[in-house]
């Protein structure tokens, strides 16, 4: 990636050709230059053909279904100051942080949605959310859910390793910002605030052994292409280097939240959609999450074009799941449907919803399995 740290995109978009999209289309291992040509402006003009590329390699890959997820908020205090999330430090918010019945009560909740992989978060204060703590969540959530996964503090590999034995199997770790200059301005304080540590999270994670590792950009924070494409780099580096570990790819774009944050860019639906195709036709494996940060009429229409994972029924405040508005959310979602209906529309689009597609039996090997 640092090679392209100086590179004018600009310029290199700016001459972009109609005839260089079509080659780089129809290419089949595609070099870096392609990739940044699917994400030259000029590719709009040729989103049909990139979809069509991009439905190829999903049903290939993944056939006709879309894994389902849902995330759990155990305690949103932070040490870290993100001038974009509600859970920043400087924020005055309602903090929570669950106890172990708590953290029961909401699994027990979640689990009626019959979903099985949960994705576990905290703010990131290692005080608050120590590994003692985060491994008696994990041993909680184990009982319910066949797959946790972790958005927590970057961690050391040791850490992840103790985590990982106690039944995680995924790390979920965005880098937010891949231009050193506007990350170092939305990181004010915190341990976020090193960009270098973060950025070699995942990589410790997969060293850890961790069955998936998801990354991504935070659109808005970033000029959108650039970001775009180092985020795509990074996964690609991943992908190459660590053959065993399944990578993903989130687009967040920032929704409101606390602090009200305004972003520099703005990234719409057209643009979403071609970053979303430019993804999957450079990488054909790559896994693509889109959360509920994003509106269910929009979320709907990405279903078959590449995304593999989509998050559902989800609440982003602490202890969400029983109805009591207990704390503060860390931004506002847009597509609040029950399980049930999001069900239903993968299922209209002529798609199969997956519940559970992985099972980890602590202690006694792993296990690949697929129902509905
Ligand atoms: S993004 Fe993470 S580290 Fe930053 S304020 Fe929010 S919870 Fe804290």
């Amino acid at each position: 990636m640092e090679h392209f740290e100086k590179f004018d995109f600009q310029d290199y978009l700016d001459k972009v050709s109609d005839k260089d999209i079509i080659n780089s289309i129809n290419r089949d291992n595609l070099d870096e230059f392609d990739f940044l040509n699917l994400l030259s402006p000029k590719a709009q003009n040729h989103l049909e053909m990139m979809a069509k590329i991009s439905q190829k390699n999903y049903i290939r890959h993944f056939g006709r279904t879309i894994g389902l997820y849902i995330p759990i908020y155990i305690s949103n205090y932070c040490s870290s100051d993100c001038a974009y999330c509600g859970f920043s430090k400087k924020n005055k918010i309602v903090r929570k942080h669950l106890t172990k019945d708590e953290i029961e009560k909401e699994a027990k909740e979640i689990a009626k949605t019959g979903i099985k992989h949960i994705l576990l978060l905290t703010g990131e204060s290692k005080k608050m959310a120590n590994l003692e703590y985060l491994l008696d969540a994990v041993e909680i959530l184990k009982r319910y859910f066949s797959s946790v996964s972790i958005e927590i503090y970057p961690m050391e590999t040791n850490e992840y390793r103790v985590l990982k034995k106690a039944g995680v199997d995924a790390l979920t770790v965005y880098q937010e910002v891949y231009d050193r200059k506007i990350y170092k301005e939305v990181h004010t304080s915190g341990e976020k605030s090193n960009f270098l540590y973060r950025l070699n999270t995942p990589e410790r994670g997969a060293k850890a052994g961790f069955r998936a590792i998801s990354i991504g950009s935070l659109f808005g924070l970033g000029e959108i292409r650039s970001e775009a494409f180092f985020s795509g780099l990074h996964a690609k580096y991943l992908m190459d280097k660590y053959l065993e570990c399944e990578i993903s790819l989130s687009l967040p774009r920032i929704n409101h939240a606390e602090g009200d944050f305004r972003p520099k860019y703005s990234l719409d639906d057209k643009t979403f959609l071609q970053i979303m195709l430019a993804y999957r036709i450079y990488m054909p494996m790559i896994g693509i999450n889109i959360s509920t940060r994003e509106r269910a009429d929009f979320r709907d229409n990405l279903i078959g074009l590449g995304v593999t994972k989509l998050s559902a029924g989800s609440k982003t405040d602490v202890g969400g799941y029983e109805g009591k508005d207990v704390s503060t959310a860390q931004f506002d979602i847009s597509d609040d449907r029950s399980v049930k209906e999001i069900v239903k529309a993968i299922k209209h689009r002529g798609y199969q919803p997956v519940f559970k597609d992985w099972m980890v039996e602590i202690g006694a090997g792993e296990e690949r399995g697929s129902e509905e």
